[in-house]
Order: structure tokens, then sequence, then C-alpha cells
């Protein structure tokens, strides 16, 4: 049974609910999809969820949860890995035949396009990502995955498979109610560009490279001390 935009989660408290407002057909690039079409109360934003196949109520299903990026995903930035990720993930679930990736508009780990480029410029004076952001006044990363939580719940999984790097993204969805039973790697060849980036993000940020590269368990993950990965 695929999903239909009737099935969206009415919600009943003043509480933050994501609401599923419609759902189409998206036949991509990448093959035979659907979009769906979320508002947010909690953000005021709109985010989408690319559907492939028949997700509801299916157990690890495979799901990308990706924040947007417009130099990278749109304009093809080879400062970060964004696009290549976005790439990979769709056709690992076109591959798969089911899973679903979900595009949260929290761009530039949520301060927004124009204060990323800010970071940038920064960037280009020799800071790096992390220290950037907190020269602009933000914490290094902003995002919140509440929304993603609440965008899986209106899907109807039971369960997902996540493809990520980031243990924080493993740690806020489990803490959401979300139940990983896998994760699965998303590595794409770093640019010249794009080395010192992602150098930082496993540096700085606990992302899961060298020895944890290929980890897939999620209780591993989760118990991995940060100081391990410097
Ligand atoms: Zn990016």
């Amino acid at each position: 049974m695929l999903l239909v935009a009737s099935e969206r989660q009415v919600c009943v408290t003043d509480e933050c609910c994501v609401q599923l407002v419609a759902i189409a057909d998206l036949p991509s690039r990448f093959g035979e999809f659907q979009i769906a079409g979320f508002v947010s109360p909690c953000d005021g934003k709109e985010h989408t969820a690319i559907i492939k196949g028949d997700i509801v109520g299916k157990e690890g299903v495979v799901t990308r949860v990706h924040s947007e990026c417009l130099t990278g995903d749109v304009m093809g930035s080879q400062r970060c890995d964004c696009r290549d990720q976005l790439l990979e993930s769709l056709k690992i679930i076109e591959k798969g035949g089911e899973g679903a990736l979900l595009y949260l508009r929290q761009e530039g780990r949520n301060i927004g396009l124009t204060e990323k480029i800010k970071a940038y410029a920064l960037q280009d004076q020799g800071l790096d990502t992390i220290d950037a952001n907190i020269h602009l006044g933000y914490k290094p990363d902003e995002r919140d995955y509440g929304i993603a939580a609440n965008i899986l719940k209106n899907l109807q999984v039971k369960s997902i498979k996540l493809l990520t790097n980031n243990p924080e993204k493993i740690r806020q969805l489990s803490d959401a109610g979300i139940t990983i039973v896998e994760r699965l790697p998303l590595i794409v060849e770093p640019t010249q560009y794009s080395k010192a980036y992602i150098e930082t993000k496993a540096r700085r940020s606990g992302h899961l490279f060298g020895e944890f590269a290929d980890t897939h368990d999620i209780d591993e993950i989760q118990s991995i001390n940060p100081d391990e990965l410097s």
C-alpha cells in the first residue's frame, strides 16, 4: 500500500507537529519515486520526503535524512560533500527498491544561506567550518532532527536503516523515538576543496570515518567515546 495524503497525521495538541500536506508521483533521473510535502509549524518551513516503493508499516526502511545545501546540492559546490551524499543516497534507495530521503530545509547546518556564505568567507581567511560558525555566534551545528522524526512517523515506517556518517543524527533520532536498526555508511571521495571540511567533520564533530567508517552497529556507534575519534 502506498502512502496517500489522506493518511496525514492530525495535530491534536499545540505541540510541534509536522503535517503531511500532499503526495504526488515523482519520476526522476534516478527512478520512479513519490514526493511528499510537509509543513512544519515548528520552524515555519516546508520539508519534503522522496519515497521509493511501499514503506508503510515496514521495518528497516533505508532512509537518508538530508539537510538542504543550495550551494552543494544545486550549484555543485565542491566545498562540501552534500551533493555527492544526496545523489549516492538516491542511487542506493533506487537500487534497493524501497526507502525514503527526507530533505530538510536546514540550510547551512540551519544557520541559513547568507550566514553560510559569511562562514565560507571566514573559512577563506583560514577558520575551519566549526570555528567559522562559532565566530558568527552560532553553535557548530544548529540542526534539529526532531522534525525528521516527526516526518518519519507521518510516513508510518516502523524502523529504519539510516544512511549517515553523523552519530549526532543517530542520537537525536533515537531520542525522538525512531528505531534505527542499522547505520549504513555513506562514503564519498573528497575533492581537493572538500578534503579539509570532511576532515574537520571527522576530527571535531565525531563523524564516522577512519576506524569507524564501516561500523554498522547502532549500539557500538552510540558507545563510542568522542575522544576516540580525534
Ligand atoms: Zn553542503
